[in-house]
């Protein structure tokens, strides 16, 4: 019997296809007991993913001693290699496998839980935290034995795609689903803005999220329904309901080609006002879609998504040449490129990864880059040369204070002086930017205004920290409210605020490509928008239909409310 399940919808468009699981931690490893004969195979298996672990190891040590990499490297991986030899760790493993016949994966993760926990009574708080480095040096054997990365089935023969179903998925298992042929994911937990649903939208593949429990409910290959658009779940669907939503995703297709037609329309007002509409990317692979929308340039380049998902990190040529590659395709438009806003969801691989007691609030974004000088200079440096090739500008996240800036302007200004004396090109007036996206930083513009040249407005890290509400935890995800009269007001302000300092101010969180809020973002003056080029279209729709004039002074009205629901009823009604 088919049945039905409602979660999240965080990326549009209908799927069809057959479930993979896929083990929600890298940690959840199968369990199983080795046949006898077999267990000199299963020490074999052990050995030699303890051998390339090693390997590995070594190899960063190297690049990290050769200056490509980050400072406290060579100090993590001498822990984990010291770890990878310690008895306690491998040693123990193995005779768990001969004592009781256990996998090699299960017999790791046991003896890791048991270090894990002698480490959890150590009273040192600095020591107590190396367990987060016992962990990683586990994920990394298990992700050797598990024959990683190759372990998403291969295409369909009847032409239906897979569909991932997880209990979480991070950014990075996401960005792998784009060499795959992955129709969608469903998972347990997420929210609509979490970095991995921001990734599904920007891949084009259907996604809810927020299940629950779907990891017990379905079974592997069963075949599934997606509707990204309703947030539901098809489990197990007749031949009617297939052929119902083969019906609809037509229906939607068919929608969505009827907006081309405005792709070469200039986004104007009835009254005649100028809006630009941008794109977000992840990098130069979204480029073909920013084309195909003709949007008026990249308002978002997030570039951490060249440094996750990896072991070692991109050199400053790899660097260079994605945004050389953005910037050649954009000729003649703005290109914003943002510094590496790795933590958080999006924290690097292995080693330099910490373990934080609250990621969110931790060494994230231009934290993190101050506090790796190195590896932040060498971007400084592959942006500074990038623009050479185009309209590049620079954009500094999660700003909160003004000497983040002053630091990250001297590292800027010592890797101009660098390159000039290597009589490298670059363009000498690059503009530089800062997102807003802490209340501190909107509750006190002054200083920031001062020292960049545009702000961005990042209301997806706007709202969570305004509401004090992680994006990426279901559980909280229905007090995540962009209209808000808290958010309101920090948003507006700062609109208000570039307006009277002649500073340019976009929006280029997920709210600057929700239809819903097109209107009240033009009435409170906003005229640059940001967003997912796959949005552009039906933003440019609500663009043309709107007339700032007689927005304006009902978005001042809807600004003294303080009632959240009186607001969405005003801010629906705008439309009408
Ligand atoms: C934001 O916070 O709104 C934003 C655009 O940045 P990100 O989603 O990458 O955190
Ligand atoms: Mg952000």
């Amino acid at each position: 019997m088919p049945f039905t399940i409602h979660g999240l919808p965080v990326s549009q468009g209908i799927a069809i296809g057959h479930v993979h699981l896929v083990s929600h931690a890298m940690l959840e490893v199968n369990h199983y007991h080795v046949a006898s004969k077999y267990l000199p195979e299963e020490m074999d298996r052990l050995d030699e993913a303890v051998a390339t672990v090693q390997g590995e190891l070594i190899g960063l040590k190297a690049a990290a001693t050769a200056g490509q990499s980050h400072s406290e490297v060579g100090a993590f991986v001498d822990l984990q290699l010291m770890m990878l030899s310690d008895p306690m760790l491998v040693d123990a493993a193995r005779e768990l496998i001969e004592a009781r016949r256990c996998n090699a994966e299960w017999a790791l993760v046991q003896q890791m839980e048991h270090v894990v926990e002698q480490f959890e009574q150590i009273e040192d708080p600095y020591l107590r935290e190396r367990k987060a480095d016992v962990v990683q040096v586990v994920e990394r054997l298990v992700k050797v034995l598990l024959g990683h990365p190759g372990h998403l089935p291969p295409k369909r023969r009847d032409g239906l795609g897979t569909i991932v179903v997880a209990h979480d998925l991070s950014p990075a298992d996401t960005i792998g689903f784009r060499d795959h042929n992955i129709g969608g994911f469903v998972t347990d937990v997420g929210g609509p803005t979490s970095h991995t649903a921001i990734v599904a939208r920007s891949l084009r593949i259907p996604a809810v999220v927020g299940l629950h429990h779907i990891r017990q409910l379905v079974e592997e290959d069963e075949l599934l329904i997606i509707d990204g658009t309703r947030g539901v779940v098809i489990v197990g669907p007749d031949e009617h309901i297939v052929e119902e939503y083969r019906l609809r995703r037509t229906e939607l297709e068919v929608e969505r080609s009827k907006l081309n037609r405005l792709k070469d329309t200039r986004a104007t007002t009835l009254d005649g006002e100028n809006v630009n509409l941008l794109a977000n990317i992840e990098g130069p692979k979204d480029l073909n879609q920013v084309k195909a929308v003709n949007a008026d340039g990249v308002g978002l380049y997030r570039t951490e998504f060249l440094f996750i998902g990896r072991d070692a990190l991109p050199d400053e040529e790899e660097q260079y040449e994605a945004y050389r590659a953005v910037l050649k395709s954009m000729p003649g438009k703005p290109v914003t490129i943002r510094t590496f806003d790795v933590g958080a969801d999006k924290a690097l691989n292995g080693v330099g990864a910490r373990f934080e007691p609250n990621p969110a609030l931790g060494l994230r974004a231009i934290r993190y880059s101050l506090a790796e000088p190195q590896m932040f200079k060498t971007q400084l440096r592959a942006l500074l040369r990038a623009s050479a090739h185009g309209q590049l500008q620079i954009m500094i996240p999660m700003l909160a204070h003004a000497h983040e800036i002053d630091q990250t302007l001297t590292l800027i200004e010592k890797a101009k002086v660098e390159l000039r004396a290597e009589r490298v090109k670059f363009d000498e007036r690059l503009a530089v930017g800062g997102m807003i996206e802490v209340p501190a930083a909107a509750l006190a513009l002054g200083m920031f205004i001062r020292r960049l040249s545009f702000l961005s407005i990042g209301t997806n890290d706007l709202i969570q920290y305004t509401l004090a509400i992680d994006r990426s935890d279901e559980a909280v995800v229905h007090l995540y409210d962009p209209l808000h009269p808290a958010v309101l007001k920090l948003i507006s302000g700062t609109i208000q605020a570039g307006a009277r300092f002649g500073l340019p101010v976009s929006v280029c969180g997920e709210m600057a490509g929700d239809p819903v809020y097109t209107l009240l973002l033009l009435g409170m003056g906003l005229r640059n928008f940001s967003m997912h080029p796959g949005n552009i279209l039906e933003i440019k729709q609500q663009v043309l239909r709107a007339d700032v004039g007689e927005l304006a002074p009902r978005v001042q009205r809807i600004l003294k409310m303080d009632e959240q629901s009186k607001i969405r009823e005003a801010v629906l009604r705008l439309a009408g």
